[in-house]
């Protein structure tokens, strides 16, 4: 980003789109149906996960921070209830992922060599190890460059101890088989991501694992979705009894009843075309957006 560009963010973050709510470039409203719930609740998927390996490519929905400025606003003195919205919104993303995520292990299974169960449990124990010592190191880094350096150096004590460890589970593992089996990477599929993590990964491969943007990614929007869901329930009556109240009320949805519907996979599907289709798509959208544009003047 530009310095002009980031300036540009910060005045739209501080001031909203001005008076008449459609000064943006899409000419739209907050509460415009082609608004991204996600992103004005600072979730969207598309931007978390955006310039990681699981990039998804532009969100169909409008983002601004204008329109961001203008809700949080709006929030204050009208419940809008968007925090469901998003809620339906992550739980199909998360769903999908984690159905990813069992068809990764599902091939690992039949690709990898089979281990009996009693070495299954020692490989399992040095995973285990590892993606601690990952999850500290990683840690530990983070405290480190934000200036808490003995809090840090008391993790990277803690990371010490788990090596040993983690060399004597190596070890065993190792005596439990011939060396040529052990020498083959085995890989594991991480729970959070759904990325591929090796026996034989050395701690830095590990740190920048745990610690790298998509991993982090994953946690923030997984446990913003489970903080959306402690709530759900209750947030669900109060809005069935909101709508009741504002049955005319034709302010609520941008002037439409409207009910949001997610479309599956596709979002993740799109991620495996978007090398081909990737500047196609994108025309074809800047073309939708003029379109829409122009007939909303
Ligand atoms: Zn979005
Ligand atoms: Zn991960």
């Amino acid at each position: 980003m530009s310095a002009h560009d980031q300036m540009r963010a910060m005045l739209d973050q501080l001031m909203g789109t001005g008076r008449n709510g459609e000064n943006n470039k899409f000419h739209v409203k907050f509460n415009d149906p082609r608004v991204c719930k996600s992103f004005l609740l600072s979730c969207c998927p598309h931007e978390i996960l955006s310039s990681t390996r699981m990039d998804l490519g532009e969100c169909p929905k409008i983002h601004d921070l204008a329109l961001r400025a203008d809700f949080e606003k709006a929030q204050q003195s009208k419940d809008y209830f968007y925090d469901l919205d998003a809620m339906e919104h992550l739980q199909a993303f998360i769903s999908d992922c984690d159905r990813r995520t069992e068809s990764a292990k599902q091939r690992l299974a039949e690709t990898q060599e089979e281990l009996s169960a009693e070495v299954a449990v020692k490989a399992n124990n040095v995973h285990e190890l590892q993606e601690q010592i990952g999850q500290k190191l990683a840690k530990a880094e983070q405290l480190g460059a934000e200036g808490f350096v003995e809090e840090s150096m008391k993790l990277m004590e803690e990371v010490d101890e788990l090596r040993k460890k983690k060399l004597e589970a190596e070890q065993e593992y190792r005596n439990s088989m011939p060396a040529s089996s052990y020498q083959q990477q085995k890989l594991r599929v991480c729970e959070v991501c759904s990325a591929y993590l090796g026996i034989h990964d050395n701690d830095r491969r590990l740190a920048d694992h745990f610690g790298g943007k998509l991993h982090l990614g994953f946690i923030k929007i997984r446990e913003k979705l489970t903080e959306l869901e402690k709530t759900a329930e209750k947030r669900k009556e109060e809005r069935k009894r909101a709508f009741k109240d504002r049955e005319r009320d034709d302010d609520y949805y941008g002037g439409r009843r409207y009910r949001e519907h997610y479309v599956g996979g596709r979002e993740l599907d799109r991620r495996s075309r978007r090398h081909r289709s990737k500047s196609r798509e994108r025309r074809d959208r800047d073309k939708d957006r003029n379109r829409d544009k122009d007939r909303d003047r």
